[in-house]
């Protein structure tokens, strides 16, 4: 553990002991990168993961089928094996890229620590959206939590938060939340949904059925009551009737934002369609000594891909310190057009490589084409039914030619294809 102001440095400083930062810190080491680091503000590396006590994790990376936590602890000891250091209850406050190196400082219940670094990958991950950033009103009662929140206090802290709380979302992490409060004995009184189908994809809904879990559509919440604990919820249906619900918990879930609050202070540039770092497709964010990998860059993605995206920009980070990466000065911008939320990359640079793969989301539920624009004309068109939170991938490759920006988007005139939920309203 370090001294007091203690001053380390290192080739590669990984922020996030999360999958991404993990699989590309261990890549970073088989690739002979000799002094890699990674810090992580909680006691124990392996990210959102440590605190998922349900399968499926590690089937691509171990070949397993692992709970998470034991996903999580395979991963820090492939990671220690490999010969990285780990700085666990290491909180980053800020990345100063002003002179030739960088230099990192941290809050460690030892005092502060400053690590002096040649290249940084920020690997922070996602949260979900809390009760206050949703405007719900109502009084403040205990018992209203995220699904974060309810993994660390059954898993982690062996507590029971609620016994009959009402679930608010449909997404697959609302989805593992059902298997979170069947391990602990907890029983929903009903998962609800904003919008008229569920988020995650149909046949994933036969989970609540199986736990005799009711779902509602088109339901929102709109007030919760109750002192000190909640005691029921208000909840408005499609049609505008309002009725009260009783329950003694409120479990808001899904509704990702990047944890980018780092990147933001650095300075980076940050894309107002996914919350995080921009980056071109060899993660480099605005400052390309600066690279980004996993949730940090798109609201929200599975630990597999997290995992495969951290080893891929390891990759990418031994190359840049070869000097062997193309220079990051010339770049056409990749922009989300109709229907589209978001693209990642946000840039790419001239001669191709890099991620295989841009993503995108869109917007609403939508079944038409997708087409991409460079100087208004469209240059690649291909189908496309897709859901909010799903997602949509497209080459690369295509696109390494293109010598202006591009704009991708769906194609608002291919009307006979698209839903009566439009996303191009
Ligand atoms: C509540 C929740 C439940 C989920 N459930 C599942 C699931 O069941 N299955 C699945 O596949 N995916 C799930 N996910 C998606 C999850 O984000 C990915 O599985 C995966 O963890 C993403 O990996 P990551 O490395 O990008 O980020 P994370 O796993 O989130 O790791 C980021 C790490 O960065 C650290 N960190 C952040 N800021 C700082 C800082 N300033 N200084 C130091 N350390 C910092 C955090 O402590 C964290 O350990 C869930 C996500 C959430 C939010």
């Amino acid at each position: 553990m370090s001294a007091p102001f203690d001053v380390r440095s290192a080739d590669v400083l990984v922020v996030g002991a999360g999958p991404a930062g993990l699989s590309a810190a261990t890549r970073l080491r088989k690739l002979g990168v000799a002094n890699v680091i990674v810090v992580d503000r909680e006691q124990q590396g392996g990210g959102i993961p440590r605190h998922c006590g349900h399968p499926p994790f590690g089937m691509r990376e171990f070949g397993l089928v692992l709970t998470g936590p034991a996903y999580a602890r395979r991963l820090v000891d492939r990671a220690i094996h490999s010969g990285v250091e780990l700085q666990l209850g290491c909180s980053v406050i800020s990345i100063d890229h002003s002179a030739e190196e960088i230099i990192v400082t941290c809050a460690t219940h030892r005092g502060p620590l400053t690590i002096v670094a040649k290249r940084i990958i920020i690997a922070t991950g996602v949260r979900e959206r809390p009760r206050a950033a949703r405007l719900v009103s109502g009084d403040r009662p205990l018992g209203v939590l995220n699904t974060g929140a309810l993994q660390e206090y059954a898993y982690i802290q062996h507590l029971l938060p609620f016994r009959q709380p009402l679930i608010v979302g449909t997404e697959l992490v609302a989805l593992s939340s059902l298997l979170t409060c069947r391990n602990i004995g907890v029983k929903p009184v009903a998962m609800i949904e904003g919008r008229s189908r569920p988020t995650a994809w149909r046949g994933a809904m036969a989970l609540p059925r199986l736990l005799g879990v009711p779902v509602r559509y088109g339901t929102r919440i709109v007030d919760i009551k109750g002192r000190p604990r909640v005691e029921a919820v208000s909840l408005r249906a499609a049609d505008g009737t309002i009725e009260t619900v009783t329950c003694d918990g409120v479990l808001f879930t899904g509704s990702f934002k990047p944890e980018a609050a780092l990147a933001r202070s650095a300075g980076l540039e940050i894309d107002s369609g996914t919350g995080g770092p921009a980056i071109d497709q060899f993660a480099r964010t605005s400052e390309p000594r600066i690279f980004a990998a996993g949730n940090v860059l798109h609201p929200v993605e599975t630990a597999g891909w997290s995992w495969r995206e951290g080893r891929r920009v390891g990759e990418f980070v031994a190359q840049d310190l070869k000097g062997d990466l193309p220079s990051a000065d010339r770049a056409i911008h990749l922009r989300p057009g109709d229907g589209i939320r978001y693209v990642v990359p946000q840039r790419l640079v001239p001669g191709g490589g890099g991620l295989d793969h841009l993503q995108l989301r869109a917007v609403r539920e939508v079944s038409g084409t997708l087409v991409a624009y460079e100087r208004g004309k469209a240059i690649r068109k291909q189908p496309l039914t897709s859901g909010p939170e799903r997602r949509i991938l497209a080459p690369t490759a295509a696109f390494s030619t293109a010598d202006a920006d591009i704009t991708i988007g769906l194609d608002c005139q291919d009307t006979k294809t698209i839903r009566s939920d439009s996303a191009c309203a």
